[in-house]
């Protein structure tokens, strides 16, 4: 079957915004006498959305309940300054989404993020004009590992799952991507999201050597 788009994750895929969020949650969390170490972040929390981080922490070291909106609200104003400050264009990513999208290939990223966070990360990153669709946790009932992001951008341009390649970091977005029908193209981190990856994993799908995921 023919690939007509590419549905990117962006955290840990076209930006590396563990540590954006892994500051803003711990600034927010700090003024309430609480941290997460880096460690748990990176093995438990991240990639997740601040309210399950945020449900998370209450079972597991007893954070009231009754402060999550507050923090909630504190982090996503922490997170839109560290972006602000830290996201800027890396050229391997504005090559491989300008190439794409020359080679004729339609985009969409789909995150966990807010919508506000996933435009401004792309805009910082210089290709937020490149994508066709956007799909945030706020455009959905369910975040991933539930599909339906997944298929809320296929649906909004009107192509089947077997005709997406769906790129993913995390388990969660895996476990989406799989569910949603596409070709997952699993990759271990930011550092190996690159245009000739993206085109062989294409080319192999549409002369039949990989299975559908
Ligand atoms: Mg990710």
């Amino acid at each position: 079957m023919k690939i007509k788009a590419v549905l990117f994750d962006l955290d840990g895929v076209l930006v590396d915004a563990t540590e954006w969020h892994y500051d803003a949650l711990n600034r927010a969390l700090a003024l309430f006498g609480y941290t997460i170490a880096r460690y748990e972040h990176l093995t438990i929390y991240n990639g997740l959305p601040t309210r399950k981080k945020l449900e998370m922490l209450s079972v597991e070291k007893g954070l009231p309940r009754g402060l999550h909106t507050m923090i909630n609200r504190i982090k996503q104003k922490f997170t839109r300054e560290e972006i602000l400050r830290q996201c800027t264009p890396v050229f391997e990513k504005e090559y491989m989404i300008r190439q794409l999208r020359r080679d004729g290939y339609r985009l969409g990223c789909c995150s966990n993020s807010i919508r506000d966070s996933l435009e401004l990360m792309l805009r910082g990153s210089g290709i937020l004009d490149q994508f066709e669709v956007l799909v945030s946790n706020e455009d959905v009932q369910h975040p991933k590992p539930d599909p339906e992001m997944y298929l809320n951008a296929m649906s909004a341009l009107q192509l089947a799952p077997g005709e997406t390649v769906i790129v993913e970091d995390a388990d969660h977005g895996a476990e989406a991507a799989r569910r949603a029908g596409g070709h997952l193209c699993r990759v271990s981190g930011f550092g190996e999201v690159e245009y000739e990856r993206i085109r062989r994993f294409i080319a192999d799908i549409e002369q039949g050597k990989k299975e559908a995921a």
